[in-house]
């Protein structure tokens, strides 16, 4: 057991050298050399970012708009590298471009989010890098489907990459106003769970798509223990070729990672740990109570179901859930709960009563 923890822990820390996030920063897309060079030094001169970013080729979801400098970007990066002595990080989504990256001395390789989501193209990509030593960063999928992320990461592992990570960049969606994409912490959270020994990094960038949301969604990330950050940064971001309005200068990247306040586990700390176990314990009751009430209620729920087959009713009785639904919103508020949560949490025990019905009148 006790190996088996030191050995996950050092898998990630391929990633996360220190009790703090790793932070990669740099433009959404290298566009000149001036403004990667400008972009990269003063993010180095902050001191805040540990690794450097820039998109070469661009995917785009509409053909006509900037698609990327393409390799002329290369050897920009590769001199950022040797002059900032930081390791450069760049997206590729053919073999193509793991080739040349790796013609150019390129340290990490990230797979972006429409990547990510075809399984061709991430296998194309894995059989270029067959044999090489390199870290490869997994974007999430655009549409929230945890198998394709883990499968994506798998296909990687299979052709002998050790030093993975997963990058959460939130989730496409048509209906949302606030967020760029979805974060959907859940998806994440779900990921870690299943591959604790994986580094998770959170992009803000894409998940908030403006500059004002950047700060409150990293601080959420580091205080959910992802391993590091990735920001996109540029000096003049209005004038960005690529995502103009979640770009921030490094100035600003500087000024938001100084104010951010930094927390770790304290997973080997006794005191804290045990400090933690009364509040935990408490939890865990209710949690029980929880479950056996919803055993309870649907107990309730099958007895109805009885009801209903007997009197030849319809299992669903939209008048009654409205009534449900509005009267828990209100329990809700009152408890400081939000009404997304009740309803997301009414939504499921509904369903599962009328799973349990179903059952009862077609046995
Ligand atoms: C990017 O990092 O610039 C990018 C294209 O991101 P994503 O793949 O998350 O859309
Ligand atoms: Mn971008």
């Amino acid at each position: 057991m006790d190996t088996q923890i030191t050995k996950k822990t050092e898998r990630r820390n391929w990633f996360r050298k220190t009790k703090y996030p790793t932070v990669i920063a740099g433009p959404c897309s290298a566009e000149t050399e001036e403004q990667v060079y400008e972009t990269c030094r003063a993010i180095k001169a902050g001191g805040k970012a540990d690794i450097l970013r820039a998109g070469i080729w661009k995917p785009r979801t509409r053909p006509g708009t900037f698609e990327g400098i393409g390799i002329k970007g290369l050897p920009w990066m590769r001199n950022m590298k040797l002059e900032t002595g930081m390791p450069v990080t760049v997206e590729v989504a053919k073999a193509g471009h793991v080739e040349a990256c790796l013609e150019f001395d390129i340290d990490i390789l990230w797979i972006g989010a429409r990547t990510s989501v075809n399984p061709f193209a991430v296998q194309e990509i894995a059989e270029a890098l067959r044999g090489v030593e390199i870290p490869v960063l997994v974007k999430n999928p655009i549409n929230p489907d945890l198998a394709l992320w883990l499968g994506a990461v798998e296909r990687f592992e299979r052709v002998g990459i050790k030093e993975i990570g997963a990058i959460h960049r939130g989730f496409s969606n048509t209906s949302e106003k606030v967020f760029r994409n979805r974060p959907q912490w859940q998806m994440a959270i779900d990921f870690m769970t299943k591959r604790p020994e994986l580094p998770m990094i959170c992009d803000p960038s894409h998940i908030c798509g403006n500059r004002h949301m950047l700060q409150a969604i990293s601080q959420k990330a580091v205080d959910l223990n992802y391993d590091g950050l990735m920001i996109e940064t540029h000096r003049d971001p209005d004038n960005a070729w690529s995502d103009a309005k979640q770009q921030i200068t490094p100035e600003v990247f500087t000024q938001m990672i100084t104010d951010m306040v930094l927390r770790h586990d304290h997973e080997d700390d006794d005191l804290t740990q045990k400090s933690l176990q009364y509040l935990r314990q408490d939890i865990s009751e209710i949690d029980t109570d929880l479950i056996n009430l919803l055993g309870q209620r649907m107990k309730i729920a099958r007895q109805i179901g009885e009801f209903k087959k007997n009197n030849n009713m319809t299992i669903l009785q939209p008048r009654r859930w409205e009534e449900i639904m509005k009267a828990g919103l209100e329990k809700g508020q009152a408890n400081d709960l939000s009404d997304e949560f009740i309803s997301r949490l009414l939504k499921a025990v509904h369903d599962e009563s009328i799973d349990q019905q179903e059952k009862v009148m077609s046995a």
